[in-house]
């Protein structure tokens, strides 16, 4: 088992994506269920406002950084607990936010690399050879991402696609049509908390599934819905500012993940 830290008491496993996508390749050999989670720097902000979701994000089995703003998190804080005195908090923050953009090695230390949720979807894909069902998306985006991952990667086996809804209402429809396809690993797009949630509901209900996991916005990007940021601004850790550029009405979910989550890591650095 990978070694687990806590940030805002959300859990972070210190692995790299091949060492996650490991992890994962050998739950889908167990009869044991497995929960991988993917939080980003917004999920802290959001489960500072909703315990159900903090509590959910607690039970996962494999949690992993998708988000250079956590790796920051996990090198500011340490260094505050290394330094055994809270002055200079905010110089300190400064100065780990400019290691960030200039020396990004220096912030991998304590968790080694972002993980991304749609490169774990992708290397998943890739390397199964289980049954894989794709939940959620807008009408016929899952349909498009199975096709299209069915040319990129000829092994792939995908039983079933469906986009559905995450409301409770139609969750036995869901969870029968997932049960009838056999399959054993599950994507989840309906964005978080929604599909963190539902799969905290659902999971124990569709017993041939062994691993489940959210992956966001993946399906749009696989499926050309969404274009996803150039690689060097995911290198620079900027996919936020790609995707600022491209969807500016996510501004205050892209403003809760920088300068919030930011904010209430250096300010409530006495937690
Ligand atoms: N979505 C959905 N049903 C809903 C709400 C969202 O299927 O009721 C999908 C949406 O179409 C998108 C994904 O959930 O494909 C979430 O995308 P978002 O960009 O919010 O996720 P992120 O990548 O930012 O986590």
């Amino acid at each position: 088992m990978p070694k687990r830290i806590l940030i805002k008491g959300v859990p972070f496993d210190q692995v790299n994506r091949a060492e996650a996508c490991d992890l994962i390749l050998d739950y889908l050999k167990k009869e044991k269920q497995y929960f991988v989670t993917t939080p980003n720097p917004e999920f802290i902000v959001e489960t500072m406002k909703n315990s159900d979701f903090k509590k959910v994000l607690e039970k996962a089995d494999l949690s992993v950084a998708d988000g250079i703003g956590i790796l920051w998190a996990s090198t500011y804080l340490s260094k505050l607990e290394q330094a055994k005195s809270r002055d200079f908090a905010c110089s300190r923050a400064f100065y780990t936010l400019l290691q960030t953009l200039f020396t990004p090695k220096k912030i991998r230390k304590i968790l080694p690399e972002r993980v991304c949720g749609s490169d774990l979807f992708l290397d998943l894909c890739e390397k199964s050879s289980s049954k894989i069902f794709l939940l959620g998306a807008a009408p016929g985006v899952a349909e498009q991402t199975k096709y299209v991952l069915e040319k990129k990667f000829p092994s792939v086996k995908i039983v079933g696609t469906h986009a559905g809804t995450p409301q409770e209402k139609d969750e036995k429809v869901i969870n029968n049509m997932i049960n009838d396809s056999g399959a054993e690993l599950l994507f989840v797009a309906y964005g978080s908390p929604r599909q963190e949630m539902w799969i905290d509901r659902n999971l124990s209900k569709m017993p041939k599934v062994k691993v489940a996991m959210g992956i966001g916005g993946s399906f749009d990007f696989v499926a050309g819905v969404q274009k996803r940021a150039p690689a060097l601004f995911r290198k620079l850790g900027l996919e936020w500012l790609w995707r600022l550029i491209r969807e500016p009405k996510r501004f205050k979910r892209i403003w809760n993940a920088t300068g919030v989550f930011v904010g209430k890591i250096v300010k409530n650095k006495y937690d």
